[in-house]
C-alpha cells in the first residue's frame, strides 16, 4: 500500500513544496521517552517516500499553543526531544512533522515568503488557539502576510463523529452542532474560523473532507483508544 498523498496537496500546494499524510502501513506512535523515529519508521521514510530521516524534525505533542521555528543549525533528532504542537521554518530541505490519530494537522505554506508551518490541532490546541498562533509566528519571523498564505486540512475527526459534552458549545460558539440526541464539534470548522480571523483568504483554505473515525484505512483514538497507531504528516520544500 502506498502512503496517502491525497490529490489534494497537489492541487493546493505548488510542486516545490510536498506534503504527505501516511496511511496505516506505519504506525507513527512517539512511546514515552523515545529518542526520535524509530528504525521501521526511518525506513518506511526512507522507501516509501525517499525522505532522508534526519531532516525530519519531532516534537512532543502536548495539546498546547507553542510553536517552534526550525533553523538549520537545529538538530532534528536527539534525546531532548521539544514540547509543542506546531513548527514552523524558511528553510529548504528541513521536514516538518506531526502525529494524529483524529486530532486536525494543518499544513501552511506561503508562497511569497517562502515559508511553512504544521500544525497539531486537537480540540485543547484549538482552544488555545494554535492555528493562529502558527500565522502569527509566521508572520512575526518570516514576514508572512496570511493574505498569501495557503492552508489544507488533512484527514481527521469530523462533525459526524465527535461527540462531545454541551459545556464545548461554550468554548466554541457557532462550531458545536446537534445531532439526534448529542452535540458533535465541527474541528476542522473551528480551526477555519481561526484561520479566516488571522486573515487567510476562505479560498486559501482547502479540506480533504475525511473523517478518521468512520471511514476505513485510517488510525482513529476515538474509535481503537489505546490500541491506535498514529499518522505522521510531513511537509516539506526545496
Ligand atoms: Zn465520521
Amino acid at each position: 500500500m502506498l502512503p496517502v498523498n491525497p490529490d489534494l496537496f497537489k492541487k493546493i500546494f505548488p510542486t516545490n513544496v510536498s506534503a504527505f499524510f501516511s496511511d496505516t502501513t506505519a504506525d507513527f506512535t512517539l512511546p514515552l521517552g523515545a529518542a526520535g523515529l524509530s528504525g521501521p519508521q526511518k525506513d518506511f521514510l526512507r522507501n516509501a517516500l525517499s525522505i532522508n530521516p534526519p531532516k525530519v524534525y519531532t516534537m512532543r505533542q502536548v495539546h498546547g499553543n507553542r510553536v517552534l521555528v526550525i533553523g538549520a543549525k537545529d538538530i532534528p533528532q536527539n534525546s531532548n526531544i521539544p514540547e509543542a504542537d506546531a513548527m514552523v521554518t524558511n528553510v529548504p530541505g528541513i521536514v516538518l512533522s506531526v502525529r494524529t490519530a483524529d486530532c486536525l494537522p494543518v499544513f501552511l505554506y506561503d508562497p511569497h515568503s517562502k515559508c511553512i508551518g504544521l500544525v497539531h490541532a486537537g480540540w485543547k490546541g484549538s482552544a488555545l488557539k494554535i492555528v493562529s498562533e502558527t500565522v502569527k509566528v509566521l508572520s512575526r519571523t518570516f514576514e508572512s502576510d496570511p493574505k498569501d498564505i495557503l492552508a489544507a486540512f488533512g484527514p481527521s475527526i469530523r462533525e459526524c463523529c465527535y461527540e462531545v459534552g454541551e459545556e464545548f458549545a461554550k468554548t466554541f460558539p457557532g462550531e458545536v452542532f446537534q445531532r439526534k440526541n448529542t452535540m458533535c464539534l465541527n474541528l476542522p470548522l473551528v480551526n477555519r474560523n481561526q484561520l479566516l480571523n488571522s486573515g487567510v483568504k476562505d479560498e486559501n483554505i482547502f479540506e480533504s473532507g475525511e473523517c478518521t473515525v468512520c471511514t476505513k484505512g485510517f488510525y482513529s483514538f476515538r474509535r481503537d483508544q489505546e490500541k491506535a497507531g498514529r499518522h505522521l504528516s510531513l511537509m516539506t520544500m526545496v
